[in-house]
């Protein structure tokens, strides 16, 4: 019987966050942990428990090495590299560009074989990764970056410096060659609710006139969309007039002043504000969307003092599943939900004609089914494009996108996050410890891949398909400097400052 389970030299923050993204079975292993207790074991960190390593690497079981910990385990040397990002390549080029800014090991390449040469070598059964996960997945620095489109001009916004969306399907995918190699099933908890990917429609009100929300909610009723409005409390009359009467939308809090604070007190007065507006108004506001998709320690920090249950800033995050923060020595209770952050605005400021505003949505929305993420995207009611929003609202029905709000999201992913996997494998048979008939899992094998109830199930029994992966075509120039950048840069920074 072999235990699907993955066991981690140190549950690290930035590795707790990728596995449970990944959504698989996993624990820090002990001076007490057994080795049959794991199919995989990763070493970030050299274990306080040597024995098990030994033996681990003395039956050539699996291991995924960070470089590092795999120089100082066998003692040989490895160059240090300045890596600000990767265009991917080979088997991993439909990752396109990936932003690291940190820090490579590349052990020396008499110890082992290169799988590709920029970031993964092997040595026996053991992956090496060059990077530390730790790293660039806690770092919350942000940047301007231009995003892939089919022609020259590209739009660009003010992200998450690192590409942690990407850098967790990176991970995910050396995983699963390691699942594959090994001949074992990759069990991972599914993104999404009832087999079926989600559509989530954020609206940031910033200040909507009535005419231009009312026509955004008519078009949302007219395609059953039920969108998440994050709205300002600039306007008394348009949260008792407008918001509060929204029966079918989800209403979630913005900001009073369009702005985010590097400190604690302005934040929290800023927040207390406008929720007080929201409670006069009978609104009870349980998720939160900043301004500018800033983020930083001390606003985190109020949101989770006035308890909110997730929020969505992609300074910290984009394109990418949910997760708890981690702030310098603990995990967020607010649940970071991350989107796909171009919005209308910034297509039109890139200069794109309508059929191309609804080419790179179209897109972005096959990107996301194709890479099992769900669909989250934004707009303001003062761009209106409600026309365009229609087509993309029948677009997303044709792909089969279930259209829930981002509370829901958060609700289901919470629980996702609890859900227990506990998963063996005996005779080609899956054995789960808890099996749950309603409640949904991904299976990987060297077949495909497929979603199975948690149930008990030989594995000759499954139909896999096929795995599919778009084609990768950013280039490297995208991270070239650009006049324009700076342009819009000076327009942020002035925008920040006269809010
Ligand atoms: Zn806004």
């Amino acid at each position: 019987m072999t235990k699907l389970k993955i066991g981690i030299s140190e549950e690290s923050p930035g590795w707790k966050i990728i596995l449970q993204q990944i959504g698989v079975d996993f624990s820090e292993i002990s001076l007490q942990s057994k080795i049959d207790e794991y199919n995989l074991l990763i070493v970030n960190e050299l274990p306080e428990n040597e024995r098990f390593l030994n033996d681990w690497l003395a039956q050539n079981r699996p291991v995924l090495w960070e470089a590092k910990s795999f120089a100082r385990w066998f003692g040989i040397p490895a160059k240090k590299k300045k890596i600000k990002f990767l265009q991917m390549n080979k088997s991993f080029s439909d990752l396109g560009i990936i932003d690291f800014n940190k820090n490579f090991y590349y052990p020396s390449t008499k110890f082992v074989f290169p799988v590709n040469e920029q970031f993964l070598f092997r040595k026996a059964n053991s992956l090496i990764i060059s990077f530390s996960l730790d790293d660039v997945i806690i770092d919350h620095a942000s940047r301007r970056k231009r995003f892939f489109a089919e022609r020259k001009e590209l739009p660009s916004e003010i992200v998450a410096r690192n590409s942690k969306g990407k850098i967790r399907r990176l991970i995910e995918r050396i995983i699963q060659i390691i699942h594959i190699e090994n001949d074992l099933p990759f069990i991972q908890k599914t993104n999404y609710p009832n087999r079926k990917n989600v559509f989530i429609f954020r609206i940031d009100t910033d200040f909507s006139s009535e005419h231009n929300a009312r026509e955004l909610q008519k078009i949302c009723q007219k395609n059953s969309i039920r969108a998440s409005w994050f709205i300002d409390t600039n306007s008394v009359r348009m949260i008792t007039e407008i918001y509060s009467k929204m029966s079918d939308q989800e209403i979630g809090f913005h900001c009073d002043r369009h702005l985010v604070f590097p400190d604690y007190q302005r934040n929290y007065e800023n927040i207390q504000q406008g929720l007080e507006k929201l409670h006069d108004a009978g609104i009870d506001a349980s998720g939160f969307v900043s301004p500018f998709g800033d983020w930083n320690f001390q606003l985190a920090k109020v949101l989770g003092k006035f308890q909110f249950h997730y929020s969505s800033e992609f300074t910290l995050a984009h394109d990418d599943l949910p997760f708890f923060p981690y702030l310098k020595d603990h995990f967020s209770e607010v649940l970071q939900i991350p989107i796909h952050p171009i919005s209308v605005g910034r297509l039109r400021r890139s200069h794109f004609s309508q059929k191309e505003k609804m080419h790179y949505y179209q897109r972005v929305i096959l990107e996301k089914i194709a890479s099992k993420e769900p669909v989250i995207l934004y707009h303001h009611p003062n761009q209106q494009q409600f026309e365009l929003w229609s087509e993309i609202f029948r677009f997303t029905k044709k792909m089969g996108l279930q259209n829930i709000t981002m509370q829901e999201f958060n609700d289901w992913w919470r629980k996702r996050q609890d859900q227990d996997i506990q998963c063996s494998l005996e005779n080609e048979e899956l054995h789960f410890i808890t099996p749950e008939p309603d409640n949904f899992l991904q299976i990987t094998t060297k077949k495909g891949w497929t979603i199975i109830p948690k149930i008990d199930v030989s594995l000759a029994q499954i139909n896999f398909q096929e795995r599919q992966r778009t084609k990768g075509k950013e280039k490297a120039s995208m991270r070239k400097w650009n006049w324009r950048d700076l342009l819009y840069d000076i327009v942020s920074k002035r925008a920040r400052k006269r809010l």
